[in-house]
């Protein structure tokens, strides 16, 4: 691990469990600092920053609702007073509630797309302006975009406008040397997909891709490892599906 006062800092967004929690871990191992964002599982945000710190990283719990601007501002200023300008962004954090496009509520459209959309929007903006040349942005869409399964309208609709940040934001930050790319992953073994699921239809979910498994948060984790490598200096405003090869 590098504990140097010069590694490269990164915010990876909802980080309290899942696939941000096992990004952070990662970048934190191959030496990166760490700015741990949770919305509101401190417990769970505080103990992974204490296991990165007794392992030798460098990190902090963040607290930042990314769909309130404001909040995000705070975040980007919180990392740079800790741990310096930001050179990684990992917009990990979102939700998904599978529901029929007739029984949305309006409520449940707001979030998905405030966690979702406004959520990556706020930190693509704020970046733009706070971030160091040289850099690596990693969002997040999902291979269900691929798929058009019933239920995932709503959710689709929210990673379709994800992909869409993505090509063009790359183009946007020309002569920064910032690549801009997303990952899209297939179904991944977290509480977002297994809540609302009969083991039934996890089994069902657990087939699909030709390697017959789910993935798990560490095949997410090393593909934003690649990307931002230094071996991936040349993918630029790309989506890479990480699926196992379900689409
Ligand atoms: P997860 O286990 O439900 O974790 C979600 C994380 O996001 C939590 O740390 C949560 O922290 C945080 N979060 C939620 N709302 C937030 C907000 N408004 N501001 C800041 N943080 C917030 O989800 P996951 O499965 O790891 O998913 C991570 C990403 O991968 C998402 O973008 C998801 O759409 C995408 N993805 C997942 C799958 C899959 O099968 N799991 C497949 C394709 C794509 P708090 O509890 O503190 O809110």
């Amino acid at each position: 691990m590098n504990t140097t006062g010069n590694a490269k800092v990164a915010i990876v967004t909802g980080a309290s469990r899942g696939i941000g929690a096992a990004i952070a871990r990662r970048l934190a191992n191959d030496g990166f600092t760490v700015a741990v964002n949770y919305a509101s599982s401190s417990k769970e945000a505080d103990a992974l920053v204490a296991e990165l710190n007794a392992a030798g990283a460098r990190a902090i719990a963040v607290k930042a609702d990314v769909s309130n601007a404001a909040d995000v501002r705070r975040m980007f200023g919180t990392t740079e007073q800790h741990l310096g300008k930001v050179d990684v962004l990992i917009n990990n954090a979102g939700m998904n509630k599978p529901t029929p496009l007739a029984d949305t509520s309006d409520e449940l459209y707001d979030r998905a797309f405030d966690i979702n959309v406004r959520g990556t929007f706020n930190t693509l903006r704020e970046a733009a302006g706070r971030m160091n040349d040289g850099g690596r942005i990693v969002n997040f869409s999902s291979t269900t975009l691929a798929l058009n399964m019933p239920g995932y309208a709503i959710y689709n609709a929210t990673k379709a406008s994800v992909e869409a940040f993505t090509h063009v934001f790359a183009k946007e930050l020309r002569g920064r040397n910032i690549t801009v790319n997303a990952v899209a992953p297939g179904p991944v073994a977290t509480s977002l997909f297994f809540d609302g699921k009969t083991e039934e239809q996890i089994q069902h979910f657990a087939k699909m891709p030709p390697l017959e498994r789910l993935g798990q948060p560490e095949d997410i984790a090393s593909v934003v490892a690649f990307l931002v490598s230094a071996q991936a200096g040349w993918v630029n405003g790309q989506v890479l599906r990480a699926n196992g090869g379900l689409a």
